[in-house]
């Protein structure tokens, strides 16, 4: 969903790891920053990176598969509920409420302490990193900070956050008859997004550009990318809007 924002995917030859590689670091050192400890062990290099990577999402503009999202929803009595493993915040600044995400992997927008001294977070404000600039640190013991989002081995990220949104999440789900599940590029590297759309327990239409294939005679699996597919259906919805207003 984000690359069609001119965010890098993940995972790839175009991907986060090479697109945002800041100068004078190599690919291979890249690898090591993708663990929970990195911030401890490679605070420099760590927050080098993940600067790069803070700017690019501050910077970039939601496309417009955000916003027919936001339209379809609009006429439906409980709206949307976005639930995803992206950490850049697009979701929010295309317009959906706080209370209607669920960040599953964290956000890089907000700041924990690495040791972590408390679970609370708070927002990376003017956080930058040019050169020279002192490290980040905790506002309440002074130690450390970095972005609330869950690396690998990941034992001191602080899921606070995401438990109030997951909380959310089923309270709203609660009142929902008929749901419908928008999976979209959701990889199978690290499935969190494919097990939550698969286990909601409603019928999926899959958008994926390499593999969209469902198991289940409810689910529809489209191949492409995020908004080309979105205006597709667009243009359905509002085809078969016009169909119906003819026949009646
Ligand atoms: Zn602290």
């Amino acid at each position: 969903m984000s690359v069609d924002s001119g965010l890098p995917a993940f995972r790839g030859s175009d991907g986060l790891w090479t697109a945002l590689l800041p100068e004078g670091m190599s690919e291979r050192e890249v690898g090591s920053l993708t663990q929970g400890d990195c911030f401890v062990i490679r605070p420099e290099q760590a927050w080098t990176f993940y600067g790069h990577a803070l700017d690019a999402c501050r910077h970039a503009t939601p496309h417009d598969g955000y916003r027919l999202i936001r339209a379809w929803a609009a006429d439906k009595r409980h709206g949307a509920f976005a639930y995803t493993s992206n950490v850049d915040g697009q979701f929010q600044t295309a317009g959906f409420p706080d209370d209607r995400v669920v960040e599953c992997h964290g956000t890089i927008h907000s700041l924990q302490c690495t040791v972590p001294c408390t679970q609370s977070l708070w927002h990376t404000g003017r956080v930058s990193r040019e050169a020279g600039d002192a490290l980040p640190a905790c506002i309440h013991c002074g130690a450390l900070a970095r972005p609330n989002f869950l690396m690998f081995s990941d034992v001191d990220w602080v899921p606070v956050r995401t438990a109030t949104q997951q909380a959310n999440l089923r309270k709203w789900r609660a009142d929902i008859e008929r749901p419908v599940v928008l999976e979209i590029g959701a990889g199978l590297a690290v499935p969190s997004i494919r097990l939550f759309a698969e286990t909601f327990g409603a019928p999926l239409i899959r958008i994926n550009l390499e593999d969209e294939r469902v198991d289940r005679v409810t689910d529809v699996g489209i191949r492409g990318t995020a908004l080309a597919v979105l205006r597709e259906i667009d243009a359905a919805l509002t085809a078969g809007a016009r169909l119906v207003e003819t026949i009646s």
